[in-house]
C-alpha cells in the first residue's frame, strides 16, 4: 500500500523542498518525491514536524563510554590525554561492553544511523555486530618515532583485520600529527587506498607551539609517558602543513580544527571533509573554531559528537545547537547537511544514506523553533 507524507518542511541533502512536496511511500520504501496536486488530498498523512535523513555522527569513541562525567572539564588537551590514559583501563570489560552498548542505544534513540567510530581496542566489537547503526571503525594507529613505523602499522592492522573478519567496514587512521610520524602517516594513508580515513587535527594551541619548535605541554606529555622525543625536529610550520602532502590524494576527515587559520585552509583540497565536535572543545579546551574560515567549505563540514569522555550526550542536534549559540554565520539548512548529506559523503555510505531515500525508519522527525534544533522521533 502507498503511503503519502507531506511534513511542516522536508530537507533533502542541501535544502527545504518545496513547501507542496509528497514523499511517496511503500513498505517503508521512498517511491518517489512528488507534490500535492499529485495525490488526492485525503490520503495524505501530515507529520509534525520536519523531516530530514538519518544523522551520521562522523567521530566518535564509543570505547571510551565508560568515561562518562570521570574527567574534569576545561583541562585542555594534554590534561585530558594523561586523564584518559590514566583511567581507560581501570574498569573491567564487561563494564566497558555495558557503556558501548548504552551509547549506541543513546545515539539510536537520537536519531544517528552512521558513525565514524575511533577504535583502538576490540571492546566495542561485539555491540556493533548487533548494532542497528552503521559503523565506519578507524583503527587508531599512532607513534611519533618513524623507526617505528612499520612495526606500528602492523599492530594497528591485526585490530584492523578483526573488525574486517567480523563484517565490520574500517580503515586505520594516524591518531593526530604531535603523536603519529610523517613515514607512518605515509604507510597509512597507503594501506587505506581509497577508503576514508580521519586524523585529529588541531584540536589544541599546544600542536600549533609543539611544531613550532615552541614550549608545548606536548613536550610535557612525553616527559610524563617517559618517551623520548630528541629525533623530532620541529618543522616550524602548522601541523597540517606539515603532514598534508601525505593526505593531498586521499579522502580524509580532519576532526576538531579548533586551532585551523584560514591560511591553512587555504592549502587543502576537495579531499577533505572538516568535521567539528563543538561540545567537546568546550568540555576539554573550552574554544570553538573560527567557523567564519569554513564558510565557503560548507559542503564538506561534517559534525561529530567525541566520545562520552568529553561530552554529556552523544546528541548531534545538541553539537548543532552549540554552533547556532555561538555563531549566525551557517544556516540551518546548511547545518541539517553537515549533519546528513556531507557526513554520509565523507563516510562514502551516501548510497543509502543522507538522503530522503531508501527506508523512511532511519529518517527523523525534528523540530526548529527559536533558533533550537531538537529531535522528535524516528519517522514511522
Ligand atoms: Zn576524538
Amino acid at each position: 500500500m502507498l503511503r503519502f507524507l507531506s511534513a511542516n518542511k522536508i530537507f533533502n541533502q542541501t535544502k527545504f523542498l518545496q513547501p507542496n512536496s509528497i514523499i511517496v511511500i511503500e513498505s517503508n520504501i521512498v517511491k518517489e518525491i512528488t507534490s500535492k496536486a499529485e495525490v488526492p488530498n485525503d490520503k495524505i498523512e501530515f507529520i509534525d514536524g520536519i523531516i530530514t535523513p538519518g544523522f551520521i555522527n562522523a567521530h566518535c569513541h564509543t570505547e571510551l563510554s565508560h568515561l562518562k562525567e570521570k574527567i574534569n572539564i576545561n583541562t585542555g588537551l594534554i590534561e585530558f590525554a594523561k586523564n584518559i590514559i590514566k583511567q581507560r583501563n581501570e574498569y573491567t570489560l564487561n563494564e566497558i561492553e555495558k557503556h558501548i552498548f548504552d551509547a549506541d542505544e543513546l545515539m539510536y534513540k537520537n536519531g544517528i544511523v552512521a558513525v565514524g567510530d575511533i577504535c583502538n581496542t576490540s571492546h566495542s566489537l561485539p555491540i556493533k555486530k548487533r548494532s542497528k547503526i552503521y559503523y565506519h571503525n578507524f583503527i587508531e594507529i599512532m607513534g611519533l618515532n618513524p623507526i617505528y613505523a612499520e612495526h606500528s602499522l602492523k599492530e594497528g592492522l591485526k585490530l584492523h583485520n578483526l573488525f574486517l573478519n567480523n563484517g565490520q567496514k574500517a580503515s586505520v587512521a594516524p591518531h593526530a600529527p604531535y603523536s603519529t610520524s610523517l613515514e607512518l602517516i605515509s604507510q597509512i594513508e597507503k594501506h587505506n587506498g581509497t577508503i576514508v580515513s580521519t586524523i585529529h587535527n588541531q584540536e589544541s594551541e599546544e600542536e600549533t607551539l609543539f611544531f613550532n619548535g615552541e614550549n608545548s605541554k606536548i613536550n610535557d606529555l612525553y616527559n610524563y609517558l617517559n618517551i623520548s622525543i630528541n629525533f623530532f625536529k620541529a618543522p616550524k610550520s602548522s601541523s597540517l602543513n606539515y603532514y598534508y602532502p601525505y593526505f593531498k590524494n586521499k579522502k580524509n576527515i580532519l576532526v576538531h580544527n579548533t586551532f585551523t587559520k584560514e591560511t591553512d585552509i587555504e592549502f587543502t583540497n576537495d579531499n577533505v571533509y572538516w568535521c567539528f565536535c563543538p561540545n567537546a572543545n568546550l568540555y576539554i579546551e573550552n574554544s570553538l573554531p573560527n567557523y567564519k574560515a569554513f564558510q565557503k567549505l560548507m559542503s564538506h563540514i561534517c559534525i561529530g559528537t567525541d566520545s562520552l569522555a568529553s561530552n554529556t550526550s552523544l546528541d548531534v542536534c545538541s553539537e548543532i545547537n552549540t554552533i547556532l549559540n555561538h555563531t549566525n554565520i551557517f544556516s540551518i539548512e546548511q547545518l541539517l547537511q553537515a549533519a546528513t548529506y556531507n557526513g554520509a559523503k565523507a563516510l562514502q555510505i551516501n548510497d543509502v544514506y543522507g538522503s530522503i531515500k531508501g527506508n523512511i525508519t532511519s529518517f527523523n522527525v525534528l523540530t526548529f523553533k527559536n533558533n533550537k534544533l531538537k529531535f522528535i522521533s524516528k519517522l514511522k
